[in-house]
């Protein structure tokens, strides 16, 4: 039971499934819903035109009458941030078709426009935990330096969300001490919950503004916001520009999983299905290989993606790693649906 917290568990994964509601497009073309909870934790399918049903389980399931509030408590994301408290790498990352619900359930919808504020009832997980977060180091009574940066990888290149100039590609290294880190990653130190709330909105406007996303409503990259939380007793850091090493909570909305090939991209887009493909399939590699109780760590691929290398201490270290697989009920949907249902029940 993910309400037990993650560290009883066998394996460093834990998968819970969203489905969304139907969206008012989809109910206006008449579109049947084919997927139903059955309890908390199965998942049933039914394709349409007859043939057996198909059940999943998860960690949870949480259909599309769960609020935002209700997906935060059922995901256990407040014990993966006791654990980066206590020093430890974790990440919760969305999976799924573009349209399925992954930035929404990770910060909520867009500003319906300029100066409308999103209602605190939709906040998502990010912010979500941010408060809780920001409230619980207030209350440990010890200092902590927090610190906050925002990245996305598109293409198999690294672009700093947070870059005070126009962002150029910046190489992914590993040495020792810090494992795989972003060179010249801006690394904020934030001391409110306002000013992490501004960073991301920072990021958020640049994503959806940059010009990748500008043509294409789908998302092709991933983003990655990252909190560093460091005790204040530790060393401090050799060189500027490194973050002291710490406890980390990093939240992955990735790209669109559907196989961008079968729309008839070409050329660039072609590239960027590639690469997206890439790394989501290194990513489901790893996992399957760190769920194998034969495995040897030193023999897990992590350097195939600039998306492993970035999530490897918290998939292969000593972290948790939370994965809300989100899916669409729509029958339409369902080929991709069941190519997430798979990936999803592989990770566990
Ligand atoms: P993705 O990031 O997977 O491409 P989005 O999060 O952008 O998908 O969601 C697609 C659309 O559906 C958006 O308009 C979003 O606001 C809406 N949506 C997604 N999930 C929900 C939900 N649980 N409740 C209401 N609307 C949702
Ligand atoms: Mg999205």
């Amino acid at each position: 039971n993910l309400e037990q917290g993650p560290e009883g568990r066998e394996t460093p994964i834990q998968v819970v499934l969203r489905v969304r509601p139907m969206s008012a497009v989809e109910l206006r073309r008449g579109e049947q819903s084919v997927l139903r909870c059955s309890g908390a934790r199965t998942l049933q399918v039914s394709p349409p035109g007859g043939g057996p049903d198909l059940a999943f389980r998860f960690g949870a399931v949480l259909d599309g009458a769960r609020t935002q509030e209700d997906v935060f408590r059922a995901s256990g994301v407040r014990q993966l941030g006791e654990l980066a408290l206590r020093g430890l790498s974790c990440t919760v990352f969305t999976f799924g078709q573009t349209g399925s619900g992954k930035t929404y359930t990770l910060t909520g919808p867009p500003p319906q426009g300029e100066g409308v504020p999103v209602p605190p009832s939709l906040a998502g997980i990010m912010q979500r935990t941010f408060t809780w977060l920001v409230d619980r180091v207030q209350h440990l009574g010890v200092p902590v330096t927090l610190q906050a940066s925002y990245l996305e990888i598109y293409n198999e290149q690294v672009l700093d969300l947070l870059s005070l100039g126009s962002p150029r590609p910046l190489p992914v290294r590993w040495n020792k001490t810090r494992g795989f880190y972003v060179e010249q990653l801006r690394v904020v130190e934030f001391g409110s919950l306002e000013a992490l709330m501004e960073l991301l909105q920072i990021g958020l406007s640049r994503r959806r503004s940059s010009a990748h996303t500008l043509n294409q409503a789908s998302s092709r990259s991933h983003a990655l916001l990252t909190l560093y939380i460091s005790r204040q007793t530790q060393m401090p850091p050799v060189d500027p520009g490194e973050h002291p090493v710490g406890g980390k909570l990093c939240f992955v909305d990735l790209a669109g999983s559907e196989k961008v090939a079968a729309t008839g991209s070409r050329g660039e887009l072609m590239l960027e299905a590639n690469s997206i493909n890439r790394s989501l399939l290194a990513l489901g590699h790893c996992i399957s290989l760190l769920l194998d109780p034969r495995r040897k760590q030193s023999h897990i691929p992590f350097r195939d993606s600039k998306l492993t290398k970035l999530l490897a201490d918290s998939l292969g270290g000593r972290g948790v790693t939370l994965m809300v697989a989100c899916v669409s009920p729509s029958a339409q949907c369902l080929p991709e649906t069941l190519s997430t249902l798979r990936y999803a029940s592989r990770a566990q």
